[in-house]
Order: structure tokens, then C-alpha cells, then sequence
């Protein structure tokens, strides 16, 4: 094993392991980080959103991630059409992984090794080679969410290049007015350039199973629809993603246990519950490590538990709308829910999003006449709703 020079391995250069990476070498560059990543470049494949005002603290973090930049959001809905005013933001994998090799050397950065093993003050790698840290944190992603359980959120998304400009000024963040499948369907369309236009097609469904013939062929019916003639697809993504409704945190947290010292990102169930997003959320795990004095594997785990553990208490009502959205609402009538929430006040809706809904948010949320049936919403909340899917399984 290579002397111990490392103060804290990274498990999994993804958005939590990228971005702790980047918050200690802008914060704490003498502590020695570093990074094994298993794909070729890190961040894999990806276009992460996020609003302006889901990030408190750390802009300059994101700054260099940011691929493009809007002031503002359209909602479109049967019955509503709104713009809103939140600035909305795209980071890209490519973004991060420059990055992410500029903050830090090829040793400390090391892509395309499979860690085969960990534990609190080691990392072994598929070709062989062990490195000791004085801590290990695991970000390599998560492939469920044992002992929790919801629905899905799953999409495909390309980025089309078209013969003429779009004609769009904003990002539309949820086109409802498209045909429902599947659950609450909505397009999402990002107008990355006059000539390039984002566009995914994505679901709240039932079940993780991703049609991607299909949703191509919706992309292209929608793009058909908007008369944008397409050139060239030049990325695609795709994505399912898990909407947590309800779980034992616990027993997750023992179940996802891989005896390193700290998890972050989706393995540590750091996402928004409702939206599945997870970008200011990781962002602010990663600050808030760089404020620990004491960086031992059992201070990070001790941290990374509390964080995690107070993330999981603060998402309960979340995890209530998540029960009346898939246990209460019939799929057709899911998007009645965003319509309605959608004719709410702005700070409301920013806070919503940035997981820091007030109390008295809550009860706007709730409040009115609700856009589904009563006696079906009591039920999905006393837990006797439509039953709800393991994510122990897929994510
Ligand atoms: C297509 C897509 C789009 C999304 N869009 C948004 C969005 O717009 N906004 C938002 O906030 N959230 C978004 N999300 C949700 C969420 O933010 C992401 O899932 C996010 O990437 C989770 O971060 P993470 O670091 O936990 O996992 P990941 O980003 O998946 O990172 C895990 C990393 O670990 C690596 N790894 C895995 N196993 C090993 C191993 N054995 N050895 C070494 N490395 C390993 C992987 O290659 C990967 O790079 C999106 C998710 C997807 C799939």
C-alpha cells in the first residue's frame, strides 16, 4: 500500500464527490483530497439544473460549472401559463470534470478505476492498487433506496440542433399541456443557443421502466409540434429517478452501509424527495464539511450521519405530497397537483424547490380545495392509499 497522503478519498467522482472535491480546494486547499472515479471523465453524462435561489451560499463553486444561464422560467398547464422570475441555471458533466481537473493533479484525480473495496482508511481499486487516507467517503451514486419507497421520476432528454432558431427566451421547466402517459407527463426545454434547444420528456410514474424508443419519438413529435425543423441530436441523457414517499431511515442508512466513514449524494439519500434533485443539496454538504475543524474518518462519519439524518427530517412534508401524489391522485390526474401548485406565490414556489418550505408554506400547499379526491388523500396518508413501490430495487 502507497504511504498514507491522502486526507480524505473520494469514492465516485459524481455531482456530491465533484463537488466536495471543488469546495476544499477553493476552502481548505491543504487538506490533501482525492478522487477515484471509475468512468472515464467525471460526472458521466449529465445536464444538472438547479434556480438561482436554491443556492445560498458557494455560488462561486457552481460559477465555472455553469454552461448557460436564464433569468426567468415559463410553466405551461390546461388551465395556466405563468412566467416566473427565479434565475434558472444548467451545469454540465463536461463543466465539472474540467473542473474538477484543474483544482486538482492527476494523482489526487485518478479516472477510469473501479474501487472494488473500502473501508474507513482505505481504498482498493480493480487493478490492483490500494491507497491509505485518514478518511473515505463514498459518492459513488446509489443503485436504490432500501427500506424506502414512492414512485419514479424518468425521462429522456436530447439536445436537438435545429435548422432554424427555436424562438424561445426561456427555459419552459413544465409543459403539461402535451398528452398524459404513464403517470404526470410534462416536456422540459432548455434553449441552450438560438439553434439549440434541450428537450426532455419526462414522467412521474408508477414503475421505473424506460420506454426510450418511445420518449425519442415523443421528443420528436413535440419538436415536430413547435415546427422545429432538427438537424442533429448532439446528447442524449436519460435518467429514473426515485420520488421518495415514504422509508425507515435507519434501516436504510445500515443497509447502505459499504464501512467507509461518510456517505454523500443519493447513497446517503441526499436528494430533494418530490423533485429528485440534488444539486444545492450536495452543494451545501460540501461547505459545510469544509467548516469541520476535525476531518478523522469518525468526525466525518459522525457529520455526515447528522447532516443526513436532519436532510431526512426536514423532507417530511415532502415525502407527504410525494404519498398524495402517487397514493391519492389516479396518474391522469397528476398534473392537476403542479397546475395548482404552480398558481402559488413565487417565494413560496422558490422555497418549495430549494427544500425550505416554511411552515406557513406548508399550509398554502395544502390549503384550498385539493386537486385530488379527499377520501383518497386522507388514505394515501394514513398509508391505506394505492400502494407504493419499493426503490429498494432500481434508481
Ligand atoms: C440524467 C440525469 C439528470 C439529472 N438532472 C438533475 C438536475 O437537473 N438537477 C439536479 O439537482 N439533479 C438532477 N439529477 C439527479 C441527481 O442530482 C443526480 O442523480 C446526481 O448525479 C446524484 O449525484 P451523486 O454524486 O450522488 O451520484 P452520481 O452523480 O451518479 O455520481 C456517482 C459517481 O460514482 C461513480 N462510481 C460508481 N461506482 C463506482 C466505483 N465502484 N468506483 C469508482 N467510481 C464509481 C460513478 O461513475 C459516478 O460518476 C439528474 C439525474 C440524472 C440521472
Amino acid at each position: 500500500m502507497n504511504a498514507p497522503s491522502i486526507d480524505i478519498a473520494i469514492l465516485g467522482g459524481g455531482l456530491a464527490g465533484g463537488l466536495i472535491a471543488l469546495a476544499f480546494a477553493a476552502h481548505r486547499p491543504e487538506v490533501r483530497v482525492a478522487v477515484f472515479e471509475q468512468g472515464a471523465r467525471c460526472g458521466g453524462d449529465h445536464v444538472w439544473s438547479f434556480f438561482g435561489s436554491d443556492v445560498e451560499a458557494g455560488a462561486q463553486i457552481l460559477e465555472p460549472l455553469i454552461a448557460a444561464r436564464w433569468e426567468g422560467y415559463d410553466v405551461r398547464f390546461a388551465r395556466r401559463r405563468r412566467t416566473l422570475k427565479a434565475p434558472y441555471h444548467s451545469v454540465t458533466s463536461e463543466k465539472l470534470d474540467t473542473a474538477m481537473r484543474a483544482a486538482l493533479s492527476p494523482e489526487r484525480l485518478l479516472t477510469g478505476v473501479p474501487v472494488t473495496q473500502a473501508g474507513r482508511h482505505e481504498v482498493r481499486l480493480a487493478d490492483g492498487r490500494s491507497f491509505a487516507a485518514g478518511a473515505v467517503i463514498d459518492a459513488r451514486g446509489a443503485a436504490g433506496l432500501p427500506h424506502m419507497s414512492g414512485g419514479w421520476q424518468k425521462f429522456v432528454g436530447q439536445m436537438l440542433r435545429l435548422s432554424a432558431p427555436h424562438g424561445l427566451t426561456r427555459p419552459i421547466v413544465m409543459d403539461a399541456t402535451v398528452a398524459q402517459h404513464d403517470g404526470y407527463r410534462f416536456v422540459y426545454a432548455l434553449p441552450f443557443s438560438a439553434h439549440e434547444v434541450f428537450v426532455e420528456d419526462t414522467y412521474y410514474a408508477d414503475d421505473p421502466w424506460l420506454d426510450r424508443a418511445g420518449l425519442r419519438a415523443r421528443i420528436a413529435d413535440y419538436a415536430a409540434a413547435q415546427g422545429w425543423q432538427v438537424d442533429a441530436i448532439a446528447y442524449e441523457e436519460a435518467g429514473v429517478l426515485p420520488v421518495i414517499a415514504a422509508g425507515d431511515f435507519d434501516a436504510f442508512w445500515r443497509a447502505t452501509d459499504s464501512g467507509t466513514a461518510a456517505k454523500a449524494g443519493i447513497r446517503a439519500a441526499l436528494v430533494h424527495p418530490l423533485t429528485s434533485y440534488s444539486l444545492p443539496i450536495a452543494l451545501r454538504f460540501a461547505l459545510h464539511l469544509c467548516t469541520l475543524d476535525n476531518l478523522s474518518a469518525q468526525s466525518l462519519e459522525d457529520a455526515g450521519h447528522a447532516w443526513a439524518r436532519e436532510h431526512w427530517r426536514q423532507g417530511r412534508f415532502y415525502r407527504m405530497l410525494t404519498r398524495m401524489l402517487f397514493g391519492a391522485a389516479v396518474p391522469d390526474d397528476r398534473h392537476k397537483i403542479f397546475q395548482r401548485f404552480y398558481g402559488l406565490s413565487e417565494p413560496l414556489i422558490e422555497r418549495f424547490y430549494a427544500g425550505r418550505s416554511t411552515p406557513v408554506d406548508m399550509l398554502r400547499v395544502l390549503a384550498g380545495k385539493p386537486p385530488v379526491p379527499v377520501g383518497a388523500a386522507i388514505a394515501s396518508l394514513a398509508g391505506r392509499g394505492h400502494p407504493l413501490a419499493s426503490l429498494g430495487d432500481t434508481a
